[in-house]
C-alpha cells in the first residue's frame, strides 16, 4: 500500500457515528444463521474497530507530536471522553461472541486462545463499574500531571523531571548529588498529595473489584490484564526463586560496579551509573543513528532489512526530540494503513536513543511480520509476550553496537546486561509490592512505606540512602506504573528472563537462536506463553529451576 504516514488524512470518527454502525452489525450478528455467517459479520466489526482505531491513533500521535496544535489537542480530549463509551459497545459484542450458538464454529476459526481473552475480558469489566473507573482515571491524570508540574531550576535553567534526568546520571558524583537533592526536594513538596492520591486509587480499585464479586483488587487485576496463562501463585514461585538465586548474583554484579565507580560504597545516586565516566552515550546525529539503524538491520536478516526499508519509507518514526512534544515513547499501530507499526520517542543524546533503535524496534518488527494476519484475535498478545519481542531484540543487534557507540560499544553491552539483569530484582519488588497493597486496601501512608522498604532489604539488600524522601521508602512514588497501570510490571520481569535466555541460546549459535525468535514473533498470540517458549525452546520463568539456571549462566558470563 502507498502511503506516507505525513500524509494520511484524518476524519474524526463520532461516537454517534461508531454506535450506528456498531448496532447494525449487532444485530446482524444475532440474526446471523451459521457460524459461517457469524464470522463474516465478526469481520465488518473487526474493520469498524479498524477505522474507529485509525482515527484515534493518528489523532493521538499527532496530538503528541505537537501538544500546542490545537485542532488535534481538541481530538484527542474528544476521544478521552467517549472511549468508556466504546468500550462498553465492545464488551456488548464480545459477550455476543462468547455466548454465540455456533461458538465451537467461531473457536476453531479464530482460536481458542481468543475466547479465553474474552473471558477474561468480561470478567474483569460491567456497566456498573463506569463511574469508579472514570473516577479512577481522573486521579491517574492528576498523578501525571502533578509530576509534569515539576519546574527544578538546575544549572541555571529550569527541568522537568524527564530532563533532570541525564543530570541524576551523569558521570561527576557532586553533580548527579546535586541533582538528586532537587530532585528530593520536589517530591517532598508534593508527598501528601502523592499519598493522597494513591490512597484515593487503591480504594477505588478496591471497591471496582468488590462491586464485581472479587475478594479483592490483585484477584481481579490478573483478569483485566488477560493473564490467561499464569496466576498469583505462578508469580509467587517465580519472585521466591529471583530471592534465592538471582538476587545474589545481582548483588555481586553490584558489587564489581562499585569497584569499577572507585566508591566505597554503592548509594542510590549511583545506581544508575556503569562507569567511572558516566554512561555511554552514542556518537554523532539523529541522522547517524538512523544511518546505524539500516546498516544494522539490513545485515541482521532479510526480514529485517524489509522492515525497516518500510518504516523508513513509509515515515513511521517520530522521535526526534521537540519543544512541545509529550514525553514518553511507544510503539503503535496504524490499522487502516498496512497496519503498519508506527514509532514513538524523544531522542535525547543519551544511549536511550538506540533503545529505540533496538527495543520499539523490537516491538515494531514484531508487528510488521504479523501485520497480515486475517483476524485481530492472532495478534491479540499480552504483555509479557510483547516485551519478550522488544526485550530479546535489545541483545540480537547487540553485536551491531560499534555502529552506535564506536570505541564505546564494549562499554555499551557491559551496561545493556548488567542492567538488564539487576532490572529484575527492581521489577519483582515492584510486583509483590502491590500485591501487597491491593491484600491491604487499609494499609495508611505510613505502612506502605515500610512495606516498600522492608521488601527492599530482600529484593536490593546493598543500597544504601542519603536522603529523607527516597530513603523512607517512598521510592515508590516515581514509578508511574504503581499509580497508572497497577499490576502491569512483572511482566517485564518475566520477559527479561526469556531476552536472557535468547541471549545465551545466541552466544551458542546465533543463527539458530534468530530462526527461533522468529518463529516465536509469527505465532504473535495464537498460543500460551509457556507453550510458545517450548517452541523457541526457552524455559518458562513460572517453571521452578528456571530463574535458578539463567541466574547461573549470566553470573558466569558477567561476574
Ligand atoms: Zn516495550
Amino acid at each position: 500500500m502507498e502511503f506516507r504516514f505525513s500524509e494520511i488524512p484524518y476524519k474524526r470518527m463520532t461516537i454517534e457515528e461508531y454506535k450506528e454502525r456498531a448496532q447494525v452489525l449487532i444485530d446482524e450478528f444475532k440474526n446471523a444463521a451459521s457460524g459461517e455467517a457469524q464470522i463474516e459479520v465478526h469481520k465488518k466489526m473487526t474493520a469498524l474497530d479498524g477505522d474507529f482505531s485509525t482515527a484515534y491513533t493518528l489523532a493521538s500521535i499527532r496530538h503528541d507530536a505537537n501538544t500546542v496544535d490545537e485542532f488535534y489537542k481538541a481530538e484527542q480530549d474528544y476521544y478521552d471522553e467517549i472511549l468508556p463509551q466504546v468500550q462498553a459497545v465492545g464488551n456488548e459484542y464480545q459477550k455476543l461472541l462468547y455466548d454465540s450458538p455456533y461458538k465451537e464454529y467461531l473457536k476453531s476459526v479464530i482460536g481458542e486462545i481468543a475466547f479465553k481473552q474474552i473471558e477474561y475480558s468480561l470478567k474483569a469489566f460491567d456497566e456498573k463499574i463506569v463511574s469508579l473507573m472514570q473516577e479512577e482515571n481522573a486521579l491517574v491524570t492528576k498523578y501525571q500531571a502533578l509530576l509534569a508540574s515539576a519546574k527544578i531550576e538546575f544549572n541555571g535553567e529550569v527541568l522537568n523531571l524527564s530532563l533532570l534526568g541525564k543530570y541524576l546520571v551523569d558521570g561527576d558524583r557532586e553533580v548527579r548529588k546535586a541533582a538528586n537533592e532537587k530532585r528530593v526536594e520536589f517530591f517532598l513538596s508534593v508527598k501528601d498529595e502523592l499519598d493522597e492520591i494513591y490512597d484515593q486509587l487503591v480504594k477505588n480499585r478496591d471497591k471496582q473489584a468488590k462491586e464485581l464479586g472479587f475478594k479483592t483488587y490483585t484477584e481481579m487485576a490478573y483478569y483485566k490484564m488477560g493473564r490467561i496463562a499464569y496466576d498469583r501463585e505462578a508469580v509467587e514461585v517465580f519472585r521466591n526463586e529471583v530471592k534465592t538465586y538471582l538476587v545474589p548474583v545481582a548483588e555481586k554484579l553490584h558489587d564489581k560496579r562499585r569497584v569499577r565507580l572507585g566508591l566505597d560504597k554503592l548509594n542510590a545516586i549511583d545506581e544508575g551509573v556503569y562507569f567511572a565516566y558516566g554512561n555511554p552515550a552514542p556518537q554523532g546525529t539523529a541522522d547517524d543513528i538512523f544511518a546505524a539503524g539500516k546498516e544494522m538491520y539490513s545485515d541482521l536478516s532479510a526480514e529485517t532489512k524489509e522492515f525497516f526499508d518500510y518504516m523508513l519509507e513509509h515515515e513511521l518514526f517520530e522521535v526526534l526530540g521537540r519543544k512541545n512534544k509529550n514525553a514518553g515513547g511507544y510503539m503503535t499501530t496504524i490499522h487502516n494503513y498496512d497496519h503498519a507499526p508506527f514509532i514513538y520517542a524523544n531522542f535525547n543524546g543519551t544511549s536511550g536513543d538506540v533503545d529505540v533503535m533496538t527495543h520499539e524496534c523490537g516491538h515494531a518488527f514484531q508487528g510488521f511480520v504479523t501485520r497480515n494476519y486475517e483476524f485481530a484475535e492472532f495478534n491479540n498478545i499480552t504483555m509479557e509476550t510483547a516485551e519478550t519481542h522488544s526485550m530479546s531484540m535489545e541483545f540480537f543487534t547487540e553485536k551491531y553496537m560499534e555502529l552506535f557507540f564506536k570505541d564505546k560499544a564494549d562499554d555499551y553491552r557491559t551496561m545493556h546486561i548488567e542492567d538488564a539483569f539487576a532490572f529484575i530484582p527492581y521489577g519483582c519488588m515492584v510486583d509483590e509490592f502491590q500485591h501487597i497493597v491491593y491484600d491491604n486496601p487499609q494499609f495508611t501512608p505510613a505502612e506502605r512505606n515500610a512495606a516498600w522498604k522492608k521488601l527492599e532489604e530482600q529484593y536490593k539488600p546493598h543500597l544504601v540512602f542519603d536522603d529523607e524522601y527516597f530513603g523512607s521508602g517512598a521510592f515508590w512514588q516515581k514509578q508511574k506504573h504503581i499509580y497508572c497501570y497497577p499490576f502491569y510490571y512483572i511482566d517485564y520481569c518475566l520477559a527479561q528472563t526469556c531476552a536472557l535466555q535468547f541471549k545465551t541460546k545466541m552466544d551458542e549459535n546465533y543463527a539458530d537462536a534468530w530462526d527461533k525468535y522468529l518463529a516465536f514473533c509469527l505465532e504473535s498470540g495464537k498460543d500460551y506463553f509457556g507453550s510458545m517458549l517450548k517452541n523457541a525452546g526457552l524455559k518458562s520463568p513460572l517453571e521452578k529451576g528456571c530463574v535458578e539456571e539463567i541466574s547461573k549462566k549470566i553470573g558466569d558470563r558477567i561476574l
